[in-house]
C-alpha cells in the first residue's frame, strides 16, 4: 500500500484507516507540531469537554510546524475564548433542532437538506452545528427511508442536500444506497453533498464513490468548505481532477473567520488557490453565532470592506458571495456592498 511520509508519521492512504488514526489531544497536536514550548496554547485544553478536539493527521501536515498563529491549527485548536459568551450566541442560531424527519431539514422551497450522519473526521471549533442533537437525528437506514418517503411526497423538492457532520462520513456502499433511492424519485434532478472530509483526507475520494457519481443520472454538485489555501496541496487536487472527470460540479464555501481568513490577500490568495483546484468560490459566509466561537467573528462593515477589496484585486466570477444564513429565510441572505 502507497504511503505519504509527513511529520513523524507515514500516513496510510486509505481513509478509513486514516479517520481511526485521527488526532484527539491537544497537547500531541501541538508536540508533532513543535508548539510544546507555548504552555499558553495548552490553557484552552478543557475546551475539548465542549467540543472534543478532532484533526485528522493528513490536514495537520499542511500546518505549519512552528507556528502559533498557524491559520489551519486556529480553525481546529481547543481554545479557553470557549468559554466566553456573549449572550446572542447560542446553541442553535439557525433554528435547525425542527426537523421534517428526523435528519431531514426542509428549509428551502425546491430543496431539503439530509444529514446523513451526525460525525465528521475533523472538528472545526466555529462549527455552527456544534450543538446539534445528533444523537435524535442518526444517519441510518431506518431514519433514511422517513426521509426518502417525505422527499416522495414532496414534488416541490428537485435537489437534496447531503449534510452533516459530514455526509462523506457514511461508506460508499451506504451513499451508493442513498443515491439509488434518489434516483427512483423522479422529481429529483440534482444531488448537492457539502463536506469537508475530502479536504483533510484526500484518499476518501475513492475510485467508486467516483464511478457512482458518473453513473448517476443526478447532476452531482460538490461543495467542499475551505478557509484558507493553505489546505489545498497536490493529493487534494488530485482528488478534486479525479472528480471533475467524472462530471461532477465543483464549488467552495468558506467561513469568514478572525485571525484564519479576515485579510484581503489571504482571501484572493484562497480563491486563486481553488480555481487552480478545478473549484469554484461560492459563498464566504459571515459566522453564526455559535456559543463557544465568538472569537471568530469579523463585523459586516469589515466583511464589507474584505469583498470590496478582493473585487479590486481578482476576477469578478473568483469573487464568493457574500452571505449570512438567517433562521426562517428561504435562502441565504446576500449581504449589500456599499
Ligand atoms: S466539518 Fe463541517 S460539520 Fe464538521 S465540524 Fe467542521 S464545520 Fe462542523
Amino acid at each position: 500500500m502507497t504511503t505519504i511520509v509527513t511529520l513523524n508519521k507515514p500516513i496510510i492512504e486509505d481513509w478509513l484507516q486514516q479517520l481511526a488514526d485521527v488526532m484527539t489531544d491537544p497537547g500531541e497536536l501541538l508536540q508533532l507540531l513543535q508548539l510544546d514550548t507555548h504552555p499558553e496554547l495548552l490553557k484552552g485544553k478543557n475546551a475539548r469537554s465542549l467540543f472534543p478536539l478532532r484533526v485528522p493527521r493528513a490536514f495537520v501536515a499542511r500546518m505549519r510546524k512552528g507556528d502559533a498563529n498557524d491559520p489551519l491549527l486556529r480553525q481546529v485548536l481547543t481554545s479557553s475564548a470557549e468559554f466566553t459568551n456573549p449572550e446572542d450566541f447560542i446553541t442553535d442560531p439557525l433554528a435547525e433542532q425542527r426537523t421534517a424527519t428526523p435528519g431531514l431539514l426542509h428549509k428551502y422551497h425546491n430543496r431539503a437538506l439530509l444529514l446523513v450522519k451526525g460525525s465528521c473526521a475533523i472538528n472545526c471549533r466555529y462549527c455552527f452545528r456544534r450543538h446539534f442533537p445528533y444523537q435524535d437525528n442518526q444517519g441510518n437506514k431506518k431514519n433514511w427511508q422517513l426521509a426518502l418517503d417525505y422527499i416522495r411526497q414532496h414534488p416541490e423538492l428537485d435537489e437534496i442536500i447531503f449534510s452533516g457532520g459530514d455526509p462523506l462520513m457514511a461508506k460508499d456502499r451506504e451513499l451508493s444506497w442513498l443515491i439509488d433511492e434518489l434516483e427512483k424519485i423522479a422529481h429529483i434532478k440534482r444531488l448537492r453533498i457539502h463536506t469537508r472530509l475530502p479536504v483533510v483526507i484526500p484518499a476518501r475520494i475513492t475510485t467508486a464513490l467516483c464511478q457512482k457519481f458518473h453513473a448517476s443520472r443526478l447532476q452531482i454538485v460538490l461543495v467542499t468548505h475551505i478557509n484558507h489555501a493553505n489546505e489545498i496541496d497536490n493529493v487534494l487536487c488530485d482528488s478534486m481532477a479525479k472528480l471533475k472527470t467524472k462530471g461532477v460540479t465543483l464549488l467552495n464555501q468558506s467561513v469568514l473567520l478572525r485571525g484564519v481568513n479576515d485579510n484581503v490577500e489571504v482571501l484572493a490568495q484562497l480563491s486563486n488557490a481553488l480555481f487552480n483546484a478545478g473549484i469554484l468560490p461560492y459563498y464566504l459566509h459571515v459566522l453564526d453565532k455559535v456559543k463557544g466561537a465568538a472569537h471568530f467573528m469579523v463585523n459586516d462593515d469589515e466583511a464589507r470592506r474584505l469583498i470590496n477589496g478582493l473585487l479590486g484585486c481578482i476576477s469578478g466570477y473568483l469573487v464568493p458571495r457574500l452571505v449570512r444564513e438567517i433562521a426562517g429565510e428561504k435562502s441565504k441572505t446576500p449581504l449589500a456592498l456599499s
